[in-house]
């Protein structure tokens, strides 16, 4: 029988993840800093601890799914944090989107205590999450890649070797700086054309089939009523919140800072995502961008 695998951070990407690897017959020994999170998650079968360190104690290969640096910081090196209690020869996974540089050091912090870090940030949504069909970005020592693929594959159909420590964190940034700027076109474009009297459906389904279609206006429109099973169809519930992409977005700017990368668009991106947050869009999904279009105009 499979070794049990540690599952820290059960939100909207982690719950269906580890849920992922319980359906592979992986043992899963889980932890959320929030009680309630974990009491749902108990049903499922899991081991629930009191701390990532707990997890630690208990299982030597561990994925992290948090939402942001100083939750990751807190998990692996805070004072109940894996690496308390973490076995020599670990693999430690990390799978939220912290950045390049916050990877880097966390990777030396696990080195010193004789663990591998890998940080491998998804990409894909929750959807892709339930099912288990999400891209995975690896960046780590290659010899561990094998022993990381193995679990990946349980989660994810594309599990990719980008390179030495904190290259998964660079692809994905890239790739969620691009995620934004469409997901304002596809706001914009849709948002005009309803205005200019078409049908929202009908204009999906046009851009769709022409040289604007992107994953944000055929996979995740964030138009109500145009796609069933997305977060515009839920008054923009679950998903990926606004507050997270924020997120992505200061991590790209900081890359590009660090780089003296020109990004004109992920700049301007990341500056109407901070308006959407300071105007209660926080923890709507992200695709909420063509509801505060929509109020902007009204003004
Ligand atoms: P989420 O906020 O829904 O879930 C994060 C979970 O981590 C929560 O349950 C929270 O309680 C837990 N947590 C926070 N601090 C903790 C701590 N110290 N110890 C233990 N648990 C802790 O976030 P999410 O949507 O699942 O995203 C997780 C990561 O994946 C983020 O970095 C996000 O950017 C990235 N991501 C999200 C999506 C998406 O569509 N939601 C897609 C790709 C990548």
């Amino acid at each position: 029988s499979k070794t049990p695998v540690g599952f820290i951070g059960l939100g909207n990407m982690g719950n269906p993840m580890a849920k992922n690897l319980l359906k592979h017959g992986y043992p899963v020994i889980a932890y959320d800093v929030f009680p309630n999170i974990c009491k749902e998650f108990q049903d499922t079968g899991a081991q629930i601890m009191e701390s990532p360190a707990d997890v630690a104690d208990k299982a030597d290969r561990i994925i992290t799914m948090l939402p942001s640096i100083p939750n990751a910081e807190e998990v692996y090196t805070g004072p109940n944090g894996i690496l308390k209690l973490v076995k020599k020869g670990s693999l430690l996974i990390d799978s939220s989107t912290i950045g390049p540089a916050v990877s880097k050091e966390l990777a030396k912090e696990c080195e010193k205590m004789g663990a591998v870090f890998m940080d491998a940030p998804v990409s894909g949504g929750v959807g892709a999450a339930r099912a288990g069909n999400l891209t995975f970005m690896v960046g780590g020592v290659e010899q561990e890649f094998a022993a990381a693929k193995e679990l990946l594959t349980c989660m994810g159909s594309n599990v990719v070797y980008c390179g030495e420590v904190g290259t998964g964190q660079a692809a994905k940034v890239c790739n969620n700086m691009l995620l934004a700027i469409t997901m304002i076109g596809t706001a914009e474009a849709m948002n005009l054309g309803i205005r200019l009297g078409l049908d929202p459906k009908l204009l999906a389904q046009i851009l769709n089939m022409s040289s604007g279609r992107c994953w944000s206006s055929d996979t995740y429109n964030p138009v109500p009523g145009v796609m069933e099973g997305v977060p515009s169809a839920n008054n923009y519930q679950g998903g990926f919140g606004t507050t997270l992409m924020t997120k992505d977005l200061g991590l790209a700017q900081y890359s590009a800072t660090d780089t003296k990368t020109p990004i004109p668009l992920g700049s301007l991106s990341h500056q109407i995502y901070r308006m959407m947050c300071a105007k209660g869009y926080a923890k709507k999904d992200f695709s909420s961008v063509f509801q505060f279009l929509r109020e902007e105009e009204n003004l």
